[in-house]
């Protein structure tokens, strides 16, 4: 039997780390298997569907590495009504559903509770068909529903505490519960890896896929992503969309190693490996069914790591869109032709050991492409003395009457021009930084004044000098 395994997104917002790292669990695991992935979008909420929610959903996956083309789909979900009708046409026909057209209110008065489920009053009463009949499915009165789950064992439900749920509204129709199982029936799904938030349906949908006479599939319910504060991420109050991570300058092979880490790791205490071994080495099994922590701090670290690991020339390449402002990017603060693509070559290596996340990379070298740097007052009010004025004048001459303008010889004239005022050589730059790149921190100072160049260097030196008269 060939393994067929799907990830059914709802285009209803931006795509969710979460729902990446299922994404990819069902990738691998379909590889493993010699599997078939299949993506479905689930797009039945009309109300809360858009298209562009379903394209940033390809072009996620596409970037963490599940690329179109590579896949089964997308299919939609709306193209299959007809079957989800047929369905619990064939449910209701056999039996195992019948219509019922109480409200909420009728059954709270009979049952003298709004806690109470539904109490199964139209089930012997032979209710046809008819506007604002709800369809319910007859779950059975006894015994119990075992749910064959990978990674949670076997999750036991008494069928005689699961209500008789409605599968197809008063308009007639088909909810969400039906549709999913009907779809999966469909497509031969036979494993459902999903969110754990899904578990509490899983009796229903098993008890639908029983009633429709198909072998339901086997079931991996994988933990929730939380916060630090262990609640679950929420895109009302953290950072969850996927995208979000890609525009601040995350690798996708940061992304999607780190993602694969919650809840589980490789063999050796090791967490940056090859994309290679988490294929070979993942087990669905193995996936720790507690919550797992997000922790965006980690993350950064990681990302940090892929950065320091990238040959330079792919550096250079992979900051380009934060450089040229593309797409979704915010602009660079420089015009286009500011850009100068040598001095960046230049001073690239210097800040690829220094960026956690590559849209870091514009205010490290703004300063390179401005016709003047962008003065951020507080490090100026901060670092501006009452000597600098005197320190800034002997640094201009120093370096006025330099030979060769290299990183070397600017740092000792540098030095000696602080020593003879007895300050150490940390304390002689920190004027000179704020003078020429507007900032206390940044790239290693002598290098980023050999590529800058003479004339603008000693411009901006003297330009700070003016200002503190
Ligand atoms: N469309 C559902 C969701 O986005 C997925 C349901 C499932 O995987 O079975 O939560």
């Amino acid at each position: 039997m060939t393994v067929r395994v799907r990830f059914a997104p709802s285009p209803t917002g931006m795509f969710h780390v979460g729902g990446a790292r299922s994404a990819l669990q069902n990738w691998i695991y379909a590889k493993q298997q010699g599997g078939v992935f299949v993506l479905r979008i689930e797009d039945t909420d009309a109300a809360r569907n858009k298209p562009e929610w379903t394209e940033g959903i390809l072009s996620a996956l596409d970037w963490i590495g599940i690329s179109r083309g590579s896949y089964e789909g997308p299919y939609f979900q709306s193209a299959n009504a007809g079957e989800h009708r047929a369905a619990a046409t064939r449910l209701y026909e056999s039996g195992r559903a019948y219509y019922c057209d109480c409200t909420r209110e009728d059954v709270q008065a009979r049952t003298g509770s709004q806690y109470q489920g539904y109490d199964g009053y139209h089930r012997d009463l032979g209710l046809g068909p008819g506007p604002g009949h709800a369809l319910r499915f007859r779950t059975p009165d006894e015994g119990t529903t075992v749910v064959v789950d990978l990674i949670r064992g076997e999750p036991t439900f008494e069928n005689k505490l699961i209500e008789d749920f409605v599968i197809a509204r008063g308009d007639g129709s088909p909810v969400f519960l039906l549709a999913n199982v009907v779809d999966d029936m469909t497509m031969g799904i036979t494993h459902v890896i999903r969110a754990e938030e899904h578990l509490p349906n899983t009796p229903k949908q098993q008890l639908l896929w029983d009633a429709l006479g198909v072998k339901p599939p086997v079931w991996a319910h994988v933990p929730v992503v939380v916060n630090e504060k262990r609640q679950k991420l929420s895109k009302r109050r953290d950072k969850v969309a996927l995208e979000a991570y890609r525009d601040e300058g995350y690798l996708a092979g940061a992304m999607r190693n780190y993602l694969m880490l919650l809840g589980w790791a490789p063999s050796g205490d090791r967490e940056i490996v090859p994309w290679s071994v988490i294929e070979d080495e993942f087990r669905l099994e193995e996936v720790n069914p507690s919550p797992a922590f997000f922790d965006e701090k980690k993350l950064r670290a990681f990302n940090g790591e892929y950065i320091r690991a990238l040959p330079v020339p792919e550096f250079i390449d992979a900051c380009q869109p934060w450089l040229t402002g593309t797409g979704t990017l915010a602009p660079p603060p420089w015009q286009p032709e500011e850009f100068d693509a040598d001095a960046f070559a230049a001073v690239a290596p210097l800040a690829q050991t220094r960026i956690a996340v590559l849209s870091e990379i514009v205010p490290n070298v703004d300063f390179l492409f401005l016709a003047s740097p962008l003065i951020d007052e507080a490090a100026w009010t901060k670092t501006m003395k009452d000597g600098s004025a005197d320190l800034l004048d002997a640094a201009v001459a120093a370096f006025e009457a330099l030979e060769s303008w290299d990183a070397e010889s600017l740092k000792s004239t540098l030095e000696a021009v602080g020593a003879e005022r007895g300050l150490k050589l940390g304390k002689t730059q920190a004027p000179v930084r704020v003078a020429v790149t507007g900032r206390t921190v940044g790239l290693p100072l002598f290098e980023s004044l050999e590529v800058l160049g003479r004339e603008r260097t000693l411009t901006r030196m003297r330009a700070a000098r003016l200002r503190l008269v």
